[in-house]
């Protein structure tokens, strides 16, 4: 059995388990799926292991490899713009099913009410931690590491993708004699990484249930009553994205047979679902890239660590539809300009959210604050749509790290590089 049917299969069980516990109010099986939970967490844990040395290592060998350095400020120009471009347009897709869904609206005056009233200290936790984000200059003077190593222990994405790119330059200006030991080293760590991926995919589906079954046992149902029209408009505009945009970026730009791009990428789609988090299925999207699209190192071990730190679609659009909700909510509805203010924002917010399980409603604080009239309170906004927000992480996250994949083919293609037979247009499987 494939191990995407085996993940598959591990979803449907833990979902069935977590909603009959949930439906049934049956506490036995609540406790039971929760004492579980910790093997999911583990597993995270595990996967989260191997991003720093893989992404450092494929780094080096990428950049090593690539021949002409400067192809690497090629790549990253394309790289940045492509992420910026799909980003704006999952951010209007966002706003266009906001605006015609409206789903701040259709909602009873009873419940309107309620809403309104919604609790604001959890969502005031929240606007705290946001309010200790540095500053523009600051960020960008971050992504320079004064100690590399420190980056590389803390596990600062950009500080390591700038150094490792630096070092990989340097060394491949060196004689091929004096770097081929360096070369041989790092490109021992990125084939161990690779083998730990494979053995650690092994235990994937029992990590899935456990995970899925937690969730959804402690998803509280009665928020749907109010919010699942909230939920429902972010899905559509999900769907919208990922059977839209990126159908025609790969078929256009990437001439990769759509079809077979999806067919290939569930695997990481499904653990991205599963754990929330674009930075765990970082070594499961490299891998797929690599083994099952055909995508060279050198454009893989760039593209996919910048991708799971500031590509965001699925982030972004969801931002986009949440503000647009909260402001329906409390201010009706929003203009043109203010709408503008939300692409803007928005794409530029997503950027800043880590690939971690609910960095999007922490910088959703930002987009707030900027796009709103100053009477809307964050912190009561966020905690109104906090209910639905575990369920809806997932469901992002899996479609960021479709945009990642989806660039990196559009990339690659662009560099010349023909992907897999049977993916590629070009070549009959
Ligand atoms: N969990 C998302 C990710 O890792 C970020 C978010 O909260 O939207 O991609």
């Amino acid at each position: 059995m494939k191990l995407y049917t085996k993940i598959s299969i591990a979803l449907i069980l833990g979902g069935a388990a977590g909603l009959i516990a949930n439906i049934g109010e049956l506490e036995w099986l609540t406790d039971a799926l929760i004492f579980i939970e910790p093997i999911g967490r583990a597993w995270i844990r595990l996967i989260t292991m191997i991003v720093i040395p893989l992404v450092f290592a494929s780094l080096i060998m990428g950049t090593t490899g690539l021949g002409d350095i400067t192809k690497l400020g090629r790549i990253g120009g394309k790289t940045v713009a492509f992420y910026l471009c799909t980003t704006a347009i999952a951010v209007t897709i966002g706003l266009l099913v906001s605006n015609l869904i409206v789903p701040g609206s259709r909602i009873d005056e009873a419940t309107l009410a309620a809403l309104r009233n919604t609790d604001p200290s959890q969502g005031a936790a929240l606007v705290e931690l946001a309010a200790e984000r540095p500053s523009l200059m600051q960020l960008i003077l971050d992504m320079i590491p004064s100690n590399p190593i420190a980056a590389l222990a803390s596990g600062d994405m950009l500080p390591i993708i700038v150094f490792a790119i630096f070092f990989g330059a340097a060394l491949s200006a060196l004689p091929v004699e004096r770097r081929a030991g360096v070369v041989s080293f790092f490109d021992g760590v990125n084939e161990a990484a690779m083998v730990m991926i494979h053995w650690i995919m092994k235990l994937a589906p029992y990590a899935v249930f456990a995970l899925i079954g937690a969730v959804i046992a402690r998803f509280g149902l009665e928020v749907l009553n109010s919010l699942l029209l909230y939920a429902v408009t972010v899905v559509a505009g999900l769907i919208l994205h990922v059977t839209i945009t990126y159908p025609l970026a790969l078929r256009f730009l990437a001439r990769v047979n759509p079809m077979a791009f999806f067919r290939r990428v569930r695997a990481p789609q499904l653990i991205a679902f599963s754990t929330s988090s674009s930075n765990a299925t970082l070594p499961l999207t490299m891998e797929t890239a690599e083994d099952d699209l055909g995508i060279s190192t050198s454009v893989s071990s760039f593209v996919l660590p910048l991708g799971a730190t500031i590509n965001m679609d699925g982030t972004a659009l969801y931002q986009a539809v949440a503000t647009m909700f909260i402001a329906q909510i409390w201010v009706g509805d929003i203009s043109l300009v203010g709408q503008l203010t939300i692409v803007l924002t928005a794409t530029l917010a997503s950027i800043g959210a880590a690939g971690v399980p609910s960095a999007g409603i922490i910088i959703l604080i930002v987009v707030l604050q900027q796009a709103l009239p100053p009477s809307v309170d964050p912190a009561a906004g966020i905690a109104l749509i906090l209910g639905v927000d575990r369920i809806l992480d997932m469901i992002r996250t899996a479609v960021n790290v479709t945009g990642d994949l989806t660039t990196a083919s559009v990339v690659a293609h662009s560099e010349g590089e023909s992907l897999a037979p049977g993916v590629s247009i070009d070549r009959a499987a």
